[in-house]
């Protein structure tokens, strides 16, 4: 595995512990781990140039502050020059589709084959139909695959919008205005236009769908790019950005183990916003792109972001937010309350597909933890509180010797196993207490200390 940025600097910042400043001297070593990490994680050269040139200027006489080492001190220069070069500081709405236009607003797809435009059309469609509420229709101006007319009949109807047929007879051109024309009869607000891609960047290609940009003037043009191209990405951009005037990237798979620097060298090249990132094959796979996030992923630190998302998307906040209260006004915290955390941890996704998703230095920590047993643990768990009856649940005090027997056979476990989980359950009961008394805070120095 890559080693994370971090994990890199920190060896190098051994010998100059207790620096006070960021200098030419003790940072020279280190961004040259920087240069590294970023063409491992294959952006490309001229990129990680400019790049590399703003962090020197914004890190010279940076303090580096409390219990930082130079090393993270550095870290935290690049990841933010980082993300705002890969456009954090574009503002909020930079990856809002623009409709200001009389409709229908048209949204041209440019790319190579392969990179993911059908699969983006019906994604995009999905989303103005359900998100944005609009009426959209589809067309493709692919005359060289007919199966790629056919796949986007199907994405389309799959995402619930309008599809335009066309026949691989006519011309792309024709085919644009003719869509156009039907989608202002039936009043359409979005129409997509797909393009014919080619397995290689095409002279012929590049004047055909600049003829169909010139034909129709779409409010946005979006360029394709997948993001496992790696260093080719630049080529590619390069060229299509020279033909036409681009309005904003998707980058595509990034749910492959790229490490996404393809976004930092598309930037480079186009200057363009990146609005879309593509993270499966299926239609709601697309996400609107976060650059703090792409950063963190270069560097190799982990989509952290992610995690507490799904963290919170798993988590039913009502219940957590009954259970808050509970302990707050001096409720006990009982057996039932116990199952609820369970199934809590349950819903936010397996353990190991959570570990996935931490930053490097997290996973090793926790390696040696084995997932998949501390989940059949939690369902074992769960299926002994599923055996106590409810006044059990509420007074776990009343479980001796008989009623343990009692349980231990209805959920199939040894004995032993219920004792253990009524020790867990006391200790929990015990931290909870503590809680009540407003004694987060005192638990967390507690830990620390
Ligand atoms: P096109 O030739 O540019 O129209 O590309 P397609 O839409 O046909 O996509 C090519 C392949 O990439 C298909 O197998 C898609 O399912 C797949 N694909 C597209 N976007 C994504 C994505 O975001 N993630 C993954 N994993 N696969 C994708």
């Amino acid at each position: 595995m890559l080693d994370n940025l971090t994990q890199r600097l920190a060896k190098v910042v051994k010998t100059m512990r207790g620096e006070a400043r960021l200098t030419e001297s003790n940072t020279a070593e280190m961004l040259r781990e920087v240069r590294m990490a970023l063409l491992e994680a294959d952006v490309a050269l001229p990129a990680v140039r400019e790049l590399i040139a703003r962090v020197k200027e914004k890190a010279l006489g940076e303090d580096v502050i409390g219990s930082l080492t130079p090393g993270q001190a550095l870290v935290g220069v690049v990841q933010k020059e980082l993300a705002s070069v890969i456009g954090a500081d574009l503002g909020e709405n930079a990856s809002e589709l623009n409709f200001a236009t009389q409709p229908p607003a048209i949204i041209l797809m440019a790319g190579l084959q392969g990179a993911g435009k059908t699969t983006t059309v019906g994604k995009l469609a999905l989303y103005l139909r359900e998100k944005k509420k609009k009426k959209v229709l589809t067309v493709s101006a692919d005359v060289y695959r007919p199966a790629a007319i056919g796949q986007l009949e199907t994405v389309t109807a799959q995402a619930g919008a309008d599809f335009f047929p066309t026949t691989i007879n006519d011309k792309p051109v024709d085919i644009a205005l003719a869509a156009l024309d039907w989608a202002k009869k039936h009043h359409h607000e979005v129409l997509i236009i797909d393009t014919a891609g080619r397995l290689g960047i095409d002279e012929a290609m590049m004047q055909e769908i600049a003829a169909v940009h010139a034909a129709v003037k779409p409010i946005e043009t979006l360029f394709v790019v997948d993001a496992m191209l790696g260093q080719d990405a630049v080529n590619t951009a390069k060229a299509f950005n020279d033909a036409l005037p681009l309005t904003g990237v998707v980058l595509t798979k990034l749910d492959g183990d790229s490490r996404g620097g393809a976004a930092l060298s598309v930037r480079h090249v186009t200057g363009k916003p990146i609005k879309f990132a593509g993270v499966s094959e299926k239609l709601d796979g697309l996400e609107a792109f976060d650059a703090t996030r792409m950063a963190n992923r270069i560097l190799g630190m982990g989509d952290i972001l992610a995690l507490v998302e799904s963290a919170q998307k798993g988590m039913d906040i009502e219940a957590a937010k009954g259970l808050a209260e509970k302990i707050k006004v001096g409720g006990k915290f009982d057996m039932n309350d116990f199952k609820a955390q369970l199934a809590q941890m349950k819903n936010m996704g397996s353990l190991s597909s959570l570990m996935d998703k931490l930053p490097a230095q997290f996973q090793q920590a926790a390696s040696g933890a084995n997932m998949d047993n501390a989940e059949k643990q939690m369902r074992r768990m769960e299926g002994i509180i599923n055996s106590m009856t409810p006044l059990e649940r509420a007074k776990p005090d009343l479980i001796k010797a008989s009623r343990k027997r009692r349980i231990a056979a209805g959920a199939g476990v040894q004995i032993q196993e219920v004792n253990r989980m009524l020790a867990q359950f006391d200790q929990m009961q015990s931290m909870m207490k503590k809680l009540k008394g407003g004694g987060m805070m005192k638990m967390m120095r507690g830990l620390k200390g």
